[in-house]
């Protein structure tokens, strides 16, 4: 198959008509300023995500739509209506005052994809707090290092979460004043030490006052991992609500008729900003499967519940091509109309895959945590080259630039150049600092231009192309896990003198952590040893973040100022130019 072709879009692939149907003509009318007309309802000045996704909806007249549908196997579905959603949503921001948690103090959020995490994040920031969305998947070492950097006051986590990863830890997390508890099974929880959340929820009024916030205020706290340091707190404010509706509109070409699902682990900010925002903002019924990935069952979703819209992510796009187009093709999805990915670089073939057996192509789009929303897309209103990331949406302006010594950025004009992929300052979502670490955020600055860390390229029709990361961070199966991090968990064991964390191309899920180790003294290297640091990284660190690989090196390569050469690592392991040594210590 001739991956390099393009998918041209013809009028007759459409079956609704496209939000964004002109790029050109779009580009140029839009303007932030009359996006802040469409989301109207409050008094000027008052900016709330909550009650723009979902009391502006029940307040006039469209609060019997169903908001979510959740599913769970062995269960029947639950639906939930944005009048419902509202009532919900009040009683968690009631529960909140009740203890005595106001505007500013953090809520954290560690939980499947269970109703009680959509009301409290969209109850959270009613009442002002802001809300920090962990990976359920994440050991107890990370949990406690975000909730710590970010002062949690609240933990809203499931009986059996908190059983098996926050119990033990919690006299490590002093700023930890209440830990809310949803009971897995459905019944009521009595741990010490915790509220039972279901009961709080049945005995609060389902009436409130919003706490008046401003576009500026914080709403949402993401954390991302970088090459060095402690993982950053990325800080959102409620002016984002803004982009999650233009993006919704632009990139997922939301229509209020829609069947919406967003497979995105709630624990990261796609699972805030597409899996609850955005579709709520348009009023659309999302599908919340509870399950995680299985072939057949992710078929019969999209057939079951009539799904329209699905954005989803490369790496389960590969796990379905690996499955067989056999099993897809049991499935007929009449209903299915536009798909987008995120995330990781989506190879052309999955996009021609998709097109074959599914009869629709992906429309890949690229951000990051730091941008809040969907900044680059393939989107409904102009051809598909596979491999491409696509367009900068209307409000967004991007550019290729090469970072000076003096920290200056020039722009790159010329056609297909690599450079690092810049985007102006200016869009709603866009980040408005690093939590304490002032330095860091400037850092990401040059004059207008936001640096992202990304190298990519563009063409002459003005697509985009992603590269590879500028640094050491590791992509897997969607999630950006930060070597530091691993490599840290890994020291604390006795045997680990050094370790180098590196990302190893995988097929499916893009890359695999792999760790390089050396040993302290009366340590030697065996398959025993490796098991037990596997398994000793995996209790810290949870399945999604530990190494999958670990190799035991005498000395690992450093810089002659004690870094770890971890690029020097990943050339040996994948038998690469080593390109410049000169600053490695001992010369080779
Ligand atoms: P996160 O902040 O965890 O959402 O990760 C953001 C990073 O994921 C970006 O900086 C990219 O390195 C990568 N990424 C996101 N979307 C894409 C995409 N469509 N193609 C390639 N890489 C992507």
């Amino acid at each position: 198959m001739d991956t390099s072709q393009i998918i041209h879009k013809t009028a007759g692939d459409l079956r609704v008509r496209p939000n964004l149907a002109d790029y050109e003509a779009e580009c140029h009318r839009f303007s932030w300023d009359a996006v802040s007309h469409e989301l109207t309802g409050l008094p000027p000045g008052i900016v709330n995500i909550a009650w723009h996704a979902v009391d502006r909806h029940a307040n006039r007249g469209e609060g019997e739509r169903i908001a979510f549908r959740f599913l769970a196997a062995g269960m029947p579905c639950r639906d939930v209506t944005y009048t419902e959603l509202c009532a919900q949503t009040n009683r968690f921001c009631n529960v909140l005052r009740a203890l005595g948690i106001g505007k500013g103090e953090r809520l954290f959020i560690l939980a499947g994809r269970i109703p009680e995490l959509y009301v409290g994040l969209l109850g959270a920031l009613k009442n002002g707090t802001v809300v920090s969305p962990l990976f359920s998947a994440f050991g107890p070492e990370p949990i406690a290092t975000r909730i710590n950097l970010g002062a949690g006051t609240v933990l809203l986590t499931t009986d059996a979460l908190y059983a098996r990863k926050v119990a033990k830890w919690r006299d490590r997390m002093p700023s930890l004043k209440h830990v809310l508890l949803v009971a897995e099974d459905g019944g009521q929880t009595s741990e010490p030490g915790t509220l039972d959340l279901v009961s709080l929820l049945r005995n609060a009024p389902d009436a409130c006052d919003l706490t008046p916030t401003t576009a500026e205020d914080m709403a949402l706290l993401h954390f991302t991992s970088g090459t060095t340091g402690t993982p950053k707190g990325a800080v959102h404010v409620h002016g984002a609500v803004a982009t999650h509706w233009a993006t919704g509109k632009y990139a997922l070409d939301l229509h209020a008729s829609d069947i919406y699902w967003c497979t995105a682990d709630p624990g990261w900010v796609t699972g805030t900003s597409y899996g609850t925002i955005a579709p709520l903002l348009h009023g659309v019924t999302s599908i919340v499967d509870r399950e995680e990935f299985d072939a057949e069952r992710w078929y019969r979703v999209l057939r079951d519940e009539g799904v329209s819209v699905w954005y989803t992510a490369p790496t389960a796009i590969r796990m379905l091509m690996k499955a067989g187009p056999e099993v897809a093709r049991r499935y007929a999805l009449p209903r299915l109309r536009f798909i987008a990915s995120v995330g990781e670089p989506l190879n052309p073939e999955a996009v021609w895959w998709s097109k074959e057996v599914l009869g629709l192509p992906i429309h890949d789009n690229w951000w990051q945590t730091e941008t809040g929303g969907i900044m680059i897309a393939n989107t409904p209103a102009f051809d598909i080259k596979p491999g491409s990331m696509g367009r900068p949406l209307p409000g967004v302006e991007a550019a290729i630039v090469q970072r000076g010594e003096d920290g200056s950025v020039s722009i790159i004009n010329a056609p297909d150049k690599q450079g690092e992929l810049a985007l102006k300052q200016g869009w709603p979502s866009m980040f408005r600092g690093y939590l304490n670490n002032e330095e860091r955020y400037r850092k990401s600055f040059s004059g207008e231009w936001y640096l992202t860390g990304d190298l990519a390229r563009r063409d002459a029709d003005g697509y985009y192309w992603f590269v590879g990361r500028a640094d050491d961070v590791i992509k897997s199966a969607g999630h950006l896990i930060g070597p530091f991090e691993v490599e840290s968990a890994l020291m604390e064991h006795p045997a680990v003198a050094e370790a180098g964390v590196i990302g190893k191309p995988d097929p499916v899920v893009g890359e695999m952590v792999k760790a390089f180790v050396s040993l302290n003294p009366g340590f030697e290297p065996s398959d025993k040893l490796r098991l037990e640091l596997l398994g000793h990284a995996r209790t810290r660190l949870g399945a999604a973040v530990a190494p999958k690989e670990i190799a035991f090196l005498e000395l690992l390569p450093r810089t002659r100022s004690g870094k770890i050469m971890r690029r020097l690592l990943k050339a040996r392991e994948l038998g690469l130019p080593e390109g410049d040594t000169s600053t490695l210590e001992g010369g080779t």
